[in-house]
């Protein structure tokens, strides 16, 4: 049975699938949070036919379909919300205050569920075993280890290949593949400045952290200009300062956030030293009186492709939707958690991307040189993919990948 027959039912299914996209996009769910949604996505799943398991890493649900000797092969849509407001101005926009699936999340379910189906409907004509992960707190980093350890591998042991995908905004109906990194590892860190409070009219008795703060975002701003390979890249963003209550008040201590971005493991190490030694150096140039803390508050590795796999599952995607509709995936500084789980399995993956746009808005955007102005990115409060095809082609990827791996021809 071809690629093409396993996919014959999928314009039956569709209208279920958009109702399923449209109900998840009116009830998004904060990470860890996605009780409605994993009840939903696992009643479908055992509609399928699935093995089904709740609760695995607090809001995680896995299906398993065994069918016959043959490889692992782990299917993984994440399934949590953004506390973003909506201003999509969409029919079916988020029903719930401050929550919205701004990384369409949604998406990804929906894909997930409609493969899942097709694949357990065409049993014959393929073997193994398909593992299929819905993971909840992914933008928290820290979903995908939460399954693992909470016992995911033990329902079907360690999968071969883990595939996952992400919506973007690209042409709907287009899919981006990249060998090795495709997305950054974000490491993100809060770090207290301490002075020494007092009164406003006399700073000569006081260490002020506000201008403590000030001098260590500033000398951050040379770490990627003056420390980093014009050949290497790196983004070091402080998102978040506070420091005061009032006008006349020195304050005790400062508070920053910082956002880093790395693609190779020597860069990301040599940035976060840099960050180190200017935070603490810093601190002892104002004559601060204790020693900054900082502390890690959220961590994702790079998402690297094995280029086998990926050369695999790109032939096969160039193959089924025509070259005009694949292209190379640019770098992505956005990140993942999906690789944990590759990494965990000692198996091989392949992550991807899924145009989810006009493609003619996109391609005037990009011709104007207005892409970054016009076109919303994932986690932006007005980031609405198009529902057809974009829902079509991210189930024919999952589909068309993990066929690639179980009916043995990779
Ligand atoms: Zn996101
Ligand atoms: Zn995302």
């Amino acid at each position: 049975m071809s690629i093409a027959a396993t996919l014959a039912p999928l314009d039956g299914l569709l209208p279920a699938l958009e109702e399923l996209y449209v109900d998840l996009h009116r009830h998004p769910e904060l990470s860890f949070a996605e009780h409605r949604t994993a009840g939903e996505l696992a009643r479908r799943l055992r509609e399928s036919g699935y093995e089904v398991h709740t609760g695995i890493g607090k809001t995680g649900v896995a299906g398993v379909l065994h069918n016959g000797s043959g490889p692992v092969v782990l299917l993984r849509a994440d399934i949590d919300a953004l506390p973003v407001e909506e201003h999509t101005g969409l029919e079916y926009a988020s029903e719930e205050h401050g929550v919205m699936h701004a990384c369409g999340h949604d998406m990804h379910a929906a894909w997930l569920t409609g493969a899942a189906e097709l694949l357990a409907r065409a049993k014959q004509s393929w073997q193994g075993t398909l593992l299929v992960v819905f993971q909840p707190g992914e933008e928290q980093g820290s979903g995908a280890e939460r399954m693992v350890q909470d016992g995911l591998f033990d329902l079907v042991g360690k999968p071969n290949v883990c595939l996952g995908q992400h919506v973007v905004p690209g042409p709907a109906g287009w899919v981006l593949t990249r060998p090795g990194v495709i997305m950054a590892a974000t490491d993100a860190l809060k770090v207290v400045l301490h002075g020494r409070g007092g009164h406003g009219s006399r700073p000569e008795t006081t260490v002020d952290p506000a201008v403590l703060a000030a001098s260590v975002v500033m000398r951050l701003q040379t770490v990627v200009s003056r420390e980093i390979s014009a050949t290497d890249s790196a983004v070091v963003t402080v998102g978040s300062m506070h420091v005061g209550t009032a006008h006349n008040v020195i304050a005790d201590h400062a508070e920053l956030e910082i956002n880093i971005r790395t693609f190779d493991d020597v860069v990301r190490r040599k940035v976060l030293a840099a960050i180190e030694r200017i935070v603490r150096g810093e601190a002892v140039v104002a004559g601060s009186p204790e020693e900054p803390e900082i502390t890690t508050i959220a961590s994702f590795p790079v998402t690297r492709n094995d280029d086998g796999a990926n050369a695999q599952v790109t032939e096969a995607f160039q193959a089924h939707f025509g070259p005009d509709h694949w292209m190379e995936a640019p770098l992505v500084t956005g990140s993942e958690d999906f690789s944990e789980f590759a990494r965990a399995a000692g198996a091989q993956s392949v992550f991807w991307l899924v145009g989810g746009l006009e493609p003619q808005r996109v391609l005037t955007a990009i011709t104007e040189g207005r892409f970054e102005q016009d076109i919303p990115s994932n986690h932006s409060s007005k980031f609405a993919p198009i529902l057809h095809p974009t829902l079509r082609t991210g189930v024919e990827t999952l589909v068309v990948g993990a066929l690639r791996y179980l009916d043995g021809r990779a």
